[in-house]
């Protein structure tokens, strides 16, 4: 009499699979232009960078902008946007909390993020891998952009004394 062995190898792996990472699948990085059928790249290096974001935060990150496909970014026409449609760009926002200052922060301590803006009213925040030996950070505001340098970043989070005149 036959009979099948106990431990037969289990051949259920999927061969693809949607998941980069422990915390990020390439739903989160689609492009949203809405004319595409939903068309996504990503780089690794911003994959890991943003799941090591995540782990030091220990909060949840959701992805509101990843791949921009060329039709997407020809919209817009910017350098910055660029980075989108090559895989190395996102956009992000703490899923809970107002912990925006913390969020920066933690990215800043991050070396593979080279592009860093700010959307202080909103509490978005851009990271790029882009390849650059030197980080940039900007503040964007109504779609105008204002290179800062590292050591600035705290003033723009606190309330400037002014003296009453
Ligand atoms: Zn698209």
């Amino acid at each position: 009499m036959k009979s099948s062995r106990p431990f037969s190898k289990s051949k259920k792996k999927k061969r693809w699979t949607l998941k980069l990472s422990d915390h990020f699948s390439k739903r989160d990085f689609v492009c949203r232009c809405g004319k595409c059928n939903q068309l996504v790249k990503v780089s690794l290096g911003l994959v890991g960078g943003l799941e090591w974001l995540r782990e030091k935060l220990g909060q949840r990150i959701t992805i509101l902008k990843g791949y921009m496909c060329a039709d997407a970014v020809d919209q817009h026409r910017s350098l910055r946007r660029n980075f989108y449609h090559m895989g190395v760009a996102a956009q992000i926002k703490l899923e809970t909390g107002n912990q925006f200052y913390e969020l920066v922060k933690t990215a800043l301590s991050i070396p593979e993020f080279k592009g860093i803006g700010l959307h202080i009213e909103s509490q978005v925040l851009h990271l790029d891998t882009r390849k650059s030996p030197e980080r940039l950070i900007w503040i964007e505001k109504n779609d105008e952009v204002t290179p800062i340098a590292e050591a600035d970043i705290d003033s723009y989070f606190t309330i400037q004394s002014q003296p009453i005149s």
